[in-house]
């Protein structure tokens, strides 16, 4: 089955994640800047990690076969010091234009504190300025509503950003609906134990269509399992989803989102 995993963190695998993801039928990997598994405390190691997501980690993916394609920021999970964000956002120019960067993320709201929207609004008008996609990690459990709704009024409150260039990640039962309504896309994230689970997903697309969603597997540092976009893919199939349909959620629609970035080359 072909697909794209468009939300994996794979500084934070191993290789023979590649590999299953390879024989799985993965076309491309698209990887958003995030926590590292531990705080950075300078700059110079925000740095490190744009040259590791624009340099080291796509020759590693290159060995598989597999392309990789990045998005850059410094997370909400790491936010709370402003000024650390403010120099962390102005390195971000000097690497915007290389070959496999698509845009800025992912970006949002973690704890939704004043500082992490401050910086939220940075990068927002940072990617206007720049004329970059955006795609936005939204908070866990209890403050997922909220943040969500936060994250929103920053984007529609700013003229300069179309809702289609931007995809809201990690959307649930509660807040998929606000998202879509607003015009913007919506990412769900399968994970086995916290977030959403396949079952839940495919509920999801029973209930609001397959129009501006995509999956993703996250596959980061946290318990989460590469595979999970083409094992959804097969349960899906089990439901009775047409193989077209079960193409254009895995595959189709994130090209189709991804491909408003001129340098994305569909796979
Ligand atoms: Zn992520």
């Amino acid at each position: 089955m072909r697909y794209i995993e468009p939300h994996g963190h794979m500084v934070s695998r191993v290789t023979d994640d590649y590999q299953d993801m390879a024989m799985a039928g993965c076309a491309c990997i698209c990887e958003p800047a995030f926590w590292a598994g531990f705080d950075r405390r300078s700059p110079e190691g925000f740095y490190d990690y744009f040259c590791q997501l624009t340099e080291h980690e796509p020759k590693r993916a290159a060995k598989f076969g597999v392309p990789h394609y990045c998005w850059l920021c410094i997370n909400p999970k790491e936010s709370e010091d402003v000024r650390l964000a403010r120099d962390v956002v102005a390195l971000i120019p000097q690497f915007i234009d290389r070959p496999n960067v698509l845009g800025i993320g992912e970006i949002g709201l973690n704890k939704n504190s004043r500082n992490e929207l401050q910086v939220l609004e940075m990068h927002v008008d940072l990617a206007a300025r720049l004329d970059q996609l955006i795609l936005v990690h939204t908070p866990h459990l209890e403050d997922k509503l909220k943040g969500t709704r936060l994250i929103l009024d920053v984007l529609k409150n700013d003229s300069r950003i179309k809702p289609e260039r931007c995809i809201i990640d990690h959307v649930e039962e509660h807040t998929i609906e606000l998202v879509l309504n607003s015009g913007f896309w919506a990412g769900m994230t399968l994970y086995p134990e916290s977030k959403c689970t396949p079952a839940r997903a495919i509920d999801m697309l029973d209930n609001f269509g397959t129009e501006r969603i995509w999956m993703n597997s996250a596959c980061d540092w946290g318990v989460s399992v590469p595979l999970a976009v083409p094992r959804t893919g097969l349960e899906m199939r089990r439901r009775g989803w047409l193989a077209e349909t079960i193409d254009k959620v895995v595959f189709q629609n994130p090209a189709r989102f991804m491909g408003q970035c001129p340098k994305f080359k569909i796979p």
